[in-house]
């Protein structure tokens, strides 16, 4: 096939210098025709168009074009790195480049050769050097004119320079590319066509157009979900549900049991729902608080409304533990109301599962509490009117869809998660839900005292969680890994608990607990915690959601450095839960700096909204919010900017107001695939 008969959908094998091998490093990267070898966006750009003489160059972040003198690596014994060492030169002098822990480097770099630099230049152990700079050979350049070089998702075989070569070949069927902007909407925003945004991302002409380019495909993105979830609204606001009225003497009923006052945060969520529901036009709402805030209140004040509508609730949970805990406390404040509670979940005997199935289908049953058996197909409900999803992130889409399904008519749809989303992109995320936030904690929870610890420390910790034991409190270790094969260098749950059972802790009581145990020893473990017979307890990330020991006062991280932000702030939500003053110890086996800082901000903040916004920061949203499922391309930064997000949402509101969908089949398409993904019905 000659260059002319090229097609987007023409394989890449067709390319210049793509073997067998090749292909396969492309395949791998998702890569198998020209159109995605297009749509394979870098992840970032170095500019190497502002280049400093090595004379010149000032403390802080560099970027050079330099000859390599020589190269070397070598073993740092006291530190336990390697450390590679490159001298760089070019006509006004010489400097000093230094990796940590990357031996490869010496072997990548060619003495004699020219590359462009671009890494922080300061003081280290007495000398400025370079430190981690990442290069590419100058001489790459005359190929490409741009000097803004564009950085890809790699792997083994397929590097980004290869990558940039490959996509010289095809750019200019950029021009074939298309998304579902409207032209007349991109000309009103004062943006180019999306090829020339594509062919900006691939060769960049400078740093402004190239802002512009990923502005204009942002926008687009959000433009698309915006439409989408505001048609979705539209569709589900004509459904209809059984309006559950207020009633004053309920909520009083209800408040009056309990030992505190609600917040003015669970009162606003509460208030919010209690309106909702009221109308027949199906609630979609999802409450985002922090761990702790008590979120639970507000979906107990529903379904205790529900309750005396004559409407059944379900509340959904992810995990067995969960489903019983949550059982135990809501049956406890319902009970005093006359309300029926009961639980259901796979681990029941045959016999009592049928039973529950029963009082649920008669309606015996006004709130039932489970897992997943929920949706089962032998479930059956009665006036099923209220539905709440607890840690909604924890579900598939599917899953919250076939409990609703459940129902005769469109039941009002209560979800909660503590992964603080900002609120500006969870309306797009979630374009069709409405939103209300819980910022704010029960009085009188002292702060957690978190540490990151180095692995040479942790007798240390010990020490401090053995004065804990002996004040009579309860202690979280929790491992990467369930037992020593899963993965090498892990430390895992079964290991440790035989070492802590027979060492250090050899006169304390020691439990288990991971999701490889059967489900009544699982829940008899995590009842012999709540109930004090345990004084420790070794688990992988099982308990990292929901679970309340109060007592509990103690959470040891083992391989910290491999959760997310939003993980370990979950898992350190499991103390600080009662009277007691509670730690948090991170021990972490890697030596990154860049693991390292993002650990110490778990020590500055017990905020999840900000740690939710420092990870963002780091890892991107796809990492932190796990939506990938909700179709938001989430690889361009500008997807998370309010100001764009406002924008493109006014924007689709109006063109929803003025146009038919019908008439623009790619925005038709992308509502209908959109449907099928965040549609909860
Ligand atoms: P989360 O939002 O993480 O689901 P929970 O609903 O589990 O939080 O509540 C955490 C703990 O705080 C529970 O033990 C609950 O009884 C308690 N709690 C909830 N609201 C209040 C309040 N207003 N004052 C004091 N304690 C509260
Ligand atoms: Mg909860």
């Amino acid at each position: 096939m000659t260059e002319r008969g090229w097609r987007l959908d023409t394989p890449v094998e067709v390319l210049n210098g793509v073997g067998p091998a090749l292909s396969r490093g492309l395949h791998r990267l998702g890569i198998a025709t020209i159109g995605d070898l297009l749509n394979h966006y870098p992840r970032r750009w170095e500019d190497y168009s502002a280049t400093k003489k090595i004379a010149a160059l000032k403390p802080g972040l560099v970027t050079l074009k330099a000859e390599v003198l020589g190269v070397q690596a070598r073993r740092s014994f006291k530190r336990k790195l390697t450390v590679s060492e490159a001298i760089l030169g070019d006509d006004s002098g010489t400097v000093r480049a230094v990796w940590f822990n990357q031996p490869y480097i010496a072997t990548q770099l060619k003495e004699g050769q020219s590359y462009f630099f671009s890494g922080k230049f300061e003081f280290k152990n007495n000398h400025l050097s370079i430190q981690n700079p990442s290069f590419e050979p100058a001489d790459d350049q005359s190929s490409v004119s741009s000097k803004i070089l564009p950085i890809y998702p790699e792997n083994a075989q397929i590097n980004s320079r290869l990558l940039r070569k490959l996509i010289a070949q095809v750019i200019r069927l950029t021009d074939r590319l298309k998304d579902g902007l409207p032209d007349h909407i991109a000309r009103e925003q004062g943006y180019e066509s999306h090829a020339r945004a594509i062919a900006q991302l691939h060769q960049p002409s400078s740093m402004r157009e190239l802002e512009l380019a990923q502005d204009r495909l942002a926008f687009s993105e959000l433009f698309m979900l915006s439409v989408s979830g505001l048609a979705l609204r539209r569709e589900l606001e004509a459904e209809t549900s059984v309006a559950i009225p207020f009633k004053l003497e309920t909520v009083n009923a209800f408040l009056d049991q309990l030992s505190f006052h609600l917040t003015s945060a669970q009162k606003r969520a509460a208030w919010t729902v209690f309106k909702d529901i009221e109308r027949t036009s199906p609630m979609n709402r999802l409450i985002e608080g922090d761990v702790g805030s008590g979120k639970t209140m507000v979906a107990v004040l529903a379904a205790a409304m529900a309750a005396q509508a004559g409407v059944q609730t379900a509340i959904m949970v992810p995990t067995e533990i969960l489903a019983r805990q949550h059982f135990k406390s809501i049956e406890r404040y319902l009970r005093p109301l006359g309300v029926k509670v009961d639980l259901l979940v796979g681990a029941l005997a045959r016999k009592e599962r049928v039973a529950a199935q029963q009082r649920l289908a008669a309606g015996e049953t006004q709130v039932v509490i489970g897992t997943q058996a929920l949706i089962g197909d032998t479930t059956q409900f009665h006036r099923l009117g209220l539905v709440v999803v607890d840690e909604q992130h924890r579900f598939g889409v599917a899953q919250r869809r076939a409990l609703r399904a459940k129902a005769d008519i469109m039941p009002h749809l209560l979800s909660m998660t503590a992964t603080p989303i900002p609120r500006s992109l969870a309306l797009v995320i979630y374009g069709d839900l409405d939103v209300s936030i819980i910022n704010e904690l029960p009085p009188g929870r002292q702060p957690i005292q978190t540490k990151l610890v180095d692995p040479s420390h942790r007798a240390k910790v010990y020490g401090e969680i053995d004065k804990q034991i002996t004040q009579g409190r309860q202690v979280y270790v929790v491992c990467p890994a369930i037992s020593a094969s899963d993965h090498s260098g892990r430390k895992s749950v079964e290991i440790e608990y035989d070492k802590l059972r027979k060492g250090q802790f050899v006169h304390r009581r020691i439990g288990m607990l991971h999701g490889r145990m059967k489900a009544e020893e699982k829940e008899s473990v995590m009842a012999d915690f709540a109930s004090g017979k345990l004084d420790m307890l070794i688990a992988t990330s099982v308990i990292e959601v929901g679970v309340d020991v109060p007592n509990a006062t103690v959470m040891m991280i083992e391989g910290a450095d491999r959760f997310g932000l939003a993980a370990l702030h979950q898992l350190r939500g499991r103390v600080g839960r009662g009277e007691h003053q509670s730690f948090c110890y991170l021990v972490s086996e890697s030596e990154h700096d860049e693991a390292l800082n993002r650990l110490r901000s778990l020590e500055r903040t017990n905020d999840g909204f900000r740690l939710a916004q420092i990870d963002l920061e780091l890892r991107g949203p796809g990492e932190v919010y796990g939506v990938k499922q909700h179709g938001l391309d989430l690889r361009l930064s500008g997807i998370v900017d309010p100001e764009l997000i406002k924008r493109a949402r006014a924007a689709a509101e109006s063109f929803l107001a003025t146009e038919k969908v019908v008439e623009y089949p790619l925005i038709a398409a992308r509502v209908e695939e959109l449907k099928s993904v965040t549609s909860l019905d």
